[in-house]
């Protein structure tokens, strides 16, 4: 079974009652919810309010992969919970932030760039996979349109992913890197840009596919205890 755990800083839900009608027990439980179909996973969620953002050692220590969403309380996510996250990552825990999320802590600190990128809210997104083969691509059409969407444009600042797996063009002109892939230490990462709070984008049948893709995809076939630089014996011996 793939331990999956759905973080979400659980804010705009609650203090606005347009997203609350959207997602009315929270983004996370949406995203839960559609993976909790799969019967080759079993899913928690935590919250920014939780004791240590609901990211204890032992919730870190029984995930295979994090999906993170967070946007305006990035800040508020503390320093230690961060780093431990980011440790994880390296260890061998499979990453997916989901779009706010490109400027959180975690991805932040593993990206070492400023994760920036320009952005304007209520534009129609039309998103192209352009690696078919990959396997975040499986049962994914070659277009599909997310509207409304949040527009996303680069230049975004990220280092140069491993594969680009999907692209998206907005009606304002603008073009995104969408679907990036990273690896960090023993740990696979997976940016995946649509999902603002304010639009149902979690709903869509592909959106919904792309994110279970991408947990079997990051989950880890081996996951450190520590990460250690040890001074070894020869291997050969003469
Ligand atoms: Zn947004």
């Amino acid at each position: 079974m793939i331990k999956v755990t759905v973080w979400n800083e659980f804010v705009h839900e609650k203090t606005d009652d347009n997203i609350k009608k959207i997602y009315p027990d929270g983004i996370h439980k949406v995203i839960a919810d559609f993976l909790g179909k799969n019967d080759d996973m079993v899913i928690r969620t935590a919250v920014l309010g939780d004791p240590e953002h609901g990211l204890t050692d032992e919730v870190l220590n029984n995930t295979d992969v994090l999906i993170w969403w967070g946007h305006m309380c990035h800040h508020e996510v503390s320093d230690e919970v961060a780093t431990k996250v980011k440790d994880h990552v390296l260890r061998g825990m499979g990453f997916i932030p989901l779009h706010s999320a490109h400027m959180c802590k975690p991805f932040m600190g593993l990206m070492g760039t400023s994760c920036t990128l320009k952005w304007r809210d209520g534009d129609r997104e039309r998103m192209w996979c352009v690696d078919p083969g990959h396997p975040i691509a499986q049962g994914i059409p070659e277009t599909f349109v997310l509207e409304p969407e949040e527009m996303y444009g680069e230049f975004f600042d990220i280092p140069k992913p491993d594969s680009i797996v999907f692209l998206s063009w907005f009606r304002g002109g603008e073009v995104f890197r969408s679907g990036c892939t990273f690896t960090r230490g023993y740990g696979r990462i997976f940016y995946f840009r649509p999902g603002h709070e304010a639009n149902p984008s979690y709903y869509n049948e592909y959106v919904q596919k792309i994110i279970t893709n991408a947990v079997r995809w990051a989950c880890p076939t081996k996951k450190l205890a520590a990460i250690t630089c040890p001074d070894v014996p020869p291997v050969e011996c003469s």
